[in-house]
């Protein structure tokens, strides 16, 4: 089994927009190899969060820690590089880049040997690039995109393209992936897929999962540990069974 990832901190984050609070010192932490979930109704700030983790939106205050490390101001690419990974709500994949070069861009992050070796085809690059491609390969067969490889990534279905996204993120080999809605706008049938999908990222890869989702069976089923986030403030924390009994939690949803 993979080493154990680091657990990843949310210390009091405030996030304030204009006129507006949408997050509102919420705390809580990702356990290594864990799947966490982060519910709550439209505007509750769950996306907000996850821009503030991966270095897309500043906080206002408090901070981001993963293990030792301060997270907090870090650009998204250094985040990246540091084992955060995450796919987007809404994606556009492009018409021109196939399936297996839109995963490959996922793993820059690792490549060591410099542009000039690369360029010159130095038998250090080229090991290297045969070995990202192997590595593509194994993750598109986890995902069951092998036969996609070759295909424009933009002219797929959307739940397929919601896939190859998963896969470019699973490509960076991170310790902790952050996916926003990721069955959203899915068929029954893959929804069950990825949701299959996620299970295996944290049982076979060793990744910590946080993961904002509407679907409740889905997030019932596959998270250790619910926060709920209502107007900005966390209105429950823990595991799915006692969050779902809350009645603060029915209170949010219902809107009385
Ligand atoms: P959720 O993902 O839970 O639906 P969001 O985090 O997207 O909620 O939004 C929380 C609140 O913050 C909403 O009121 C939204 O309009 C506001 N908001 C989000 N991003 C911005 C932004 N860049 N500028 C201004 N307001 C924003
Ligand atoms: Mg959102």
């Amino acid at each position: 089994t993979p080493p154990a990832p680091p657990r990843l901190e949310v210390i009091d984050l405030t996030v304030r927009f204009a006129g507006l609070t949408a997050l509102d010192g919420v705390s809580f932490a990702v356990e290594p190899g864990s799947i966490h979930a982060v519910i709550g109704p439209n505007g509750a700030g769950k996306s907000t969060c996850f821009n503030v983790l991966s270095g897309v939106y500043r906080a206002t205050s408090g901070s981001v820690r993963l293990g030792e490390r301060e997270l907090t101001g870090l650009a998204p690419e250094r985040i990246a590089a540091l084992g955060v990974a995450r796919t987007f709500q809404n994606l556009a994949l492009s018409d021109h880049a196939t399936v297996a070069d839109t995963m490959l861009l996922g793993r820059h992050r690792l490549t060591r040997t410099g542009f000039l070796a690369a360029g010159l085809r130095l038998p250090s690059a080229v090991r290297e690039e045969a070995r990202h491609h192997e590595r593509m390969r194994e993750i598109a067969a986890f995902l069951g995109l092998e036969r996609y490889l070759g295909v424009p990534a933009g002219i797929l279905p959307y739940g397929l393209q919601k896939l190859v996204e998963l896969g470019r993120a699973l490509c960076m080999e991170p310790e902790v992936l952050l996916l926003d809605e990721p069955i959203a706008g899915m068929t029954p049938t893959e929804r069950r897929h990825v949701a299959g999908v996620i299970a295996a990222v944290r049982e076979n890869l060793g990744v910590s999962v946080l993961l904002v989702e509407h679907d409740m069976g889905v997030v019932m089923r596959l998270a250790d540990t619910v926060t709920v986030l209502d107007f900005g403030r966390r209105i429950a924390h823990g595991d799915p069974e006692r969050v779902q009994n809350d009645p603060e939690v029915a209170r949010a949803y219902l809107g009385t």
